[in-house]
């Protein structure tokens, strides 16, 4: 290859990933187009969910090696969502409240980058991880991996199957055969679909917002949001 050809390619390459172009044809909205968007968007504002919601327990399962990586993925613990999705969340705590449930958050926005790398890992098999092509509802800001946990102990409460766990016992479809893991993870579905959200087929912790199409897929991480 001619040596202007490979300067010309290396150009195009280094300024798709300083636009936002992922390798992936998708564009992902940077810090500055995001900052610019919520100009005219007030609702597209990322809002930190501990700041909305009062009493929320977090477990963000990426910012450890406890998650199916086995690697440390985020720098910081942070879980975040667009404003109308914190906002619709917090109806979900006051009902699950009244029944002495609390929510647990094990991850909320993703940067886009995470998608690809979770996506690159599995070898390109989406049952388990989003499509970098088209991104994840996480990525827009508005998707949620979360269970439940008593009021007063902040235990978790018996589901199914561990988070994160590649299995059809994981399946919201699959019958449970305990009464009180069934009732656990009924409650979860139930009372988050009554407050705009719907669960994943194949993902009885992960809900994503009715609505979500509004949103971009967004590759901003926890450091430049803590920055803004
Ligand atoms: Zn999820």
């Amino acid at each position: 290859m001619a040596m202007h050809v490979k300067l010309l390619l290396t150009f195009i390459l280094i300024s798709c990933c300083v636009q936002g172009q992922s390798p992936y044809g998708l564009h992902a909205t940077t810090m500055t187009e995001y900052k610019a968007s919520i100009k005219n968007h007030p609702e597209k504002e990322l809002v930190e969910l501990k700041n909305v919601i009062p009493g929320i327990v977090l477990d963000i399962r990426y910012a450890t090696k406890n998650n199916f990586t086995k690697a440390k993925v985020y720098n910081l613990a942070r879980a975040y969502a667009r404003k109308p999705v914190a906002e619709a969340l917090k109806k979900a705590q006051a009902d699950f409240n009244q029944l002495g449930y609390g929510i647990k958050i094990y991850d909320a926005y993703r940067p886009y980058s995470a998608t690809i790398k979770f996506f690159e890992m599995m070898k390109g098999d989406t049952t388990y991880v989003a499509s970098p092509y088209k991104g994840s509802k996480h990525n827009r800001g508005c998707a949620l991996d979360m269970t439940l946990v008593d009021l007063e102990t902040k235990e978790e409460l018996i589901m199914p199957t561990e988070y994160d766990s590649p299995v059809k016992e994981s399946w919201p479809s699959t019958p449970v055969d305990d009464p009180m893991i069934r009732k656990n993870r009924d409650t979860l579905i139930s009372v988050m679909e009554k407050n705009g959200f719907r669960v994943y087929e194949a993902e009885w912790w992960h809900f994503d917002f009715i609505g979500w199409d509004k949103f971009e897929v967004m590759n901003i991480d926890f450091e430049e949001l803590e920055k803004k």
